[in-house]
């Protein structure tokens, strides 16, 4: 392994690493097992071409580590990890079906200690795939991989709700506009029910067409992804890729809520000092963007009933209300109360680590 491998994975704090190298496709698996105080490591599965096969373990690192807050955020007995399949580059049916083959039977060989779901770039078919009835795959029901996409949309709209009570003084999104960055499997429901809520719906999307195809069919407004940040909007709600809040973007944003379901969304956590000091309100990534990891928990406990699984998601609404509460008691970022919350969590239950 190189010296640089070796660096990030000695610096990340987490429990362990299982790297996998996939020679018919010259893909490199990574599954960051971080932290196992609460349950076997469960997180979805990235497939994703990364410019160097280090940046493709540095984002499972990370990921790894925010699901192991995202599960004790919510309080579910779940451990955090996260599998990132890195391909050297698109792939055709064949060499996709044979990668998720040997992934599934990476998986089996693990003997349950890490469970998994769809993330960017893996769909409910492939992780259907990847389970074929062996049980390493959450939220399959009768042999279909359910899809998180709408839950967790529902999780980002009450926690925008509790956002602008927050900051706005009311919920209601009735001419409140909201720029959704990401028109994927949580964004294009979280826009359709921002949209019938009553708000002025904003897309930006890598894929144009995408974003114009959806604000047809909701008459909401487009603009370049290059503009997201500088768009003056009540919400600024990233659902696409990680780290969009950094020194570079914080200064130029023109918002009073970043409230979005994307992994990572700091680059750092001064980022969450700086959004605080410019008077943004932020909900914590790894609360609100909790409602599939919450279902699929549940459906894991036999919950089945959509009604019922909901009635837990929308508790991610109550949840942030908590941390934005504890925050301005401290005159903090919220970003530090959620930690706070998730570490009680961590800390009492089980036990410090080791
Ligand atoms: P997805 O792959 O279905 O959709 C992502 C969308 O973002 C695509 O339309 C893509 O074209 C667009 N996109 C990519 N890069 C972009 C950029 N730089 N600017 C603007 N648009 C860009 O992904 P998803 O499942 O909707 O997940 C979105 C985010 O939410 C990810 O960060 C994911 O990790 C996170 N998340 C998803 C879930 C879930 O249930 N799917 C749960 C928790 C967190």
């Amino acid at each position: 392994m190189s010296d640089t491998l070796r660096d990030h994975i000695e610096a990340w704090g987490g429990e362990s690493v299982v790297i996998s190298y996939d020679s018919p496709t010259g893909t490199w698996m990574f599954i960051a097992l971080h932290d196992t105080r609460h349950g076997p490591a469960t997180g979805g599965t990235r497939m994703k071409t990364y410019p160097a096969i280090e940046d493709g373990l540095v984002d499972a690192l990370r990921l790894g580590e925010g699901m192991t807050y995202k599960w004790a955020g919510v309080g579910m007995p779940f451990g955090g990890g996260k599998a990132v399949l890195a391909t050297p580059g698109p792939l055709d049916d064949d060499a996709r079906n044979g990668l998720l083959d040997r992934y599934g039977e990476l998986l089996v060989s693990l003997r349950g200690s890490f469970r998994t779901g769809v993330d960017m770039g893996t769909n409910p078919e492939d992780l259907a795939r990847v389970d074929r009835g062996v049980g390493t795959v959450m939220g399959i029901v009768d042999g279909h991989s359910q899809d998180p996409g709408p839950y967790t949309a529902l999780g980002v709209f009450v926690g925008i709700q509790a956002a602008l009570s927050q900051k706005l003084g009311s919920p209601s999104l009735t001419g409140r506009s909201v720029l959704v960055e990401g028109v994927g499997d949580v964004g294009r429901p979280l826009a359709e029910m921002l949209s019938e809520a009553g708000a002025a719906v904003i897309l930006a999307d890598i894929d144009p067409g995408a974003a114009k195809a959806l604000a047809r069919r909701i008459g909401a407004e487009v603009v370049a992804p290059a503009d997201s940040h500088e768009t003056p909007v009540d919400v600024y709600a990233p659902c696409a890729v990680g780290a969009t809040l950094n020194p570079d973007t914080v200064p130029r944003l023109r918002c009073g809520v970043v409230a979005g379901s994307a992994n990572n969304q700091l680059l750092t956590p001064a980022d969450a000092d700086a959004l605080h000091e410019r008077g943004i309100l932020y909900a914590p990534d790894y609360i609100i963007n909790a409602g599939g990891a919450i279902a699929f928990g549940h459906m894991a406990g036999g919950m089945d009933a959509r009604s019922e699984l909901e009635a837990e998601v929308r508790k991610i609404g109550p949840t942030l209300t908590g941390i934005f509460v504890e925050a301005a008691v401290a005159g903090q970022s919220p970003f530090h109360a959620a930690k706070r919350l998730a570490e009680r969590f961590l800390d009492t239950e089980r036990g410090p680590r080791e």
